[in-house]
């Protein structure tokens, strides 16, 4: 989750963070060393370096009059579709009027709802997840990905992988579960039913041309999701993934108010509290930011030493979330990552769970706060755990110039 450029707009502090944040070009600054790039674990279709699909423009709402869209839309069924009514959202990016979002559309933005959504991992578990990749900032923490053989769960928004290809083909080849976040990165109540499909469908099509596959995994920006959204993503095919962790690290954006300690902070307590944990987690960080990447990289080796730490897919032990089911990706159960050509001669190694996984969240006697998901409706006053309404409180109060703590 991070805040959309017109919200940001609409903060007299923060003036230059935006849905993307690689350039036109998409050409990524270059790290301070170039690490080797191992070989792919999985194969990847050829690319010139230009794309052929016929892409929609970049960070706007994808189009719904193109013949392309048009053909998905016959091929699905979309019947039992729930059919609560498209959410108006104000230019700041919030809920224009959140208390007439009817409770029974199962509104996580409100109400923290859940409907078959993945929240938490098992016990001793932590879902690794970056959001809003690919980015100029990603090859930095693939490096580091690589470096400790640590595979993640990437949700990538449509726009960011066809302005930087090679960085999606970099991860799609290294084993890393690759995912949906949305073309556009708008919130997903706010589009009709023909628009989320397209966001999505555009992005699930420059994931395949690029990688070869196609995601079944699919996480809502903002987390803004309903029984309307939902429907669509199971008529396509998707789970849908939210989390019980919220880094907020998307807050330190540029001219920002959250800064590296307070999220090197959030980590620590979470690895305090680790012992008393009742269940695993699924935590929400961002590819997005210099910062946001540096944060991710201070932090991962105290989370390894803690957890078992792995893809929301591993951690779900689902070994094709990938529509190819020749593709298998690392589980806890121990499949190893690789392709089977129909040769058995799949491509080995790589385990989910990176180094120093060792540890358990072995369960203890006392509640520790942010422990808990979000399992029924409304919860979430526990400190550290994702909110969307008190992320929206927190928009609020950075306009009125105060300090936020989460
Ligand atoms: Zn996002």
């Amino acid at each position: 989750m991070y805040l959309k450029l017109s919200v940001i707009a609409a903060l007299a502090a923060i003036a230059t963070a935006a849905p993307s944040t690689t350039t036109a070009t998409g050409a990524p600054a270059a790290p301070s060393s170039a690490p080797s790039v191992p070989a792919p674990l999985i194969p990847l279709p050829p690319f010139s370096g230009t794309l052929v699909g016929a892409y929609p423009p970049q960070d706007k709402i994808a189009p719904t009059d193109t013949p392309l869209v048009k053909q998905w839309l016959q091929e699905l069924n979309l019947t039992a579709v729930a059919t609560w009514p498209v959410v108006p959202f104000t230019a700041s990016g919030a809920p224009q009027n959140p208390k007439a979002i009817p409770a029974a559309s199962c509104d996580w933005t409100e109400t923290g709802c859940i409907n078959k959504d993945m929240t938490t991992c098992p016990l001793g578990v932590w879902g690794l997840t970056y959001d809003d990749g690919p980015t100029v900032y990603s090859g930095k923490l693939y490096d580091f990905l690589d470096t400790t053989d640590q595979k993640a769960t990437l949700f990538y928004i449509g726009s960011n992988i066809v302005q930087n290809p090679a960085l999606a083909r970099r991860a799609c080849g290294a084993g890393h579960h690759i995912a949906v976040h949305t073309w556009s990165h708008n919130p997903s109540t706010s589009l009709t039913n023909e628009q989320f499909v397209a966001e999505v469908k555009y992005t699930e099509m420059a994931i395949k041309e690029l990688c070869g596959f196609t995601p079944r995994y699919f996480r809502p920006p903002y987390g803004d999701i309903d029984d309307r959204i939902r429907g669509l993503l199971w008529a396509m095919g998707y789970t849908n993934v939210i989390w019980d962790y919220d880094t907020n690290d998307w807050m330190m954006a540029p001219g920002g108010t959250r800064t590296m300690a307070q999220v090197d902070a959030a980590f620590a307590q979470w690895i305090a509290a680790a012992p008393a944990d009742k269940t695993g987690h699924m935590v929400l960080e961002h590819e997005l930011y210099q910062n946001t990447v540096d944060a991710a990289i201070a932090n991962l080796p105290k989370v390894q030493a803690t957890w078992k730490t792995m893809p929301v897919s591993a951690c779900m032990n689902d070994a094709h979330p990938y529509l190819e089911k020749n593709i298998t990706l690392a589980t806890m159960n121990g499949a190893k990552t690789g392709v089977d050509n129909g040769t058995n001669n799949s491509t080995t190694s790589t385990a989910a769970s990176g180094a120093g996984s060792s540890a358990t969240g072995s369960a203890g006697s006392s509640t520790a706060s942010g422990t808990t998901s979000h399992s029924t409706t409304g919860s979430g006053a526990v400190a550290n755990v994702a909110v969307p309404s008190v992320a929206l409180l927190a928009v609020a109060a950075v306009a009125l110039g105060q300090m936020m703590l989460f």
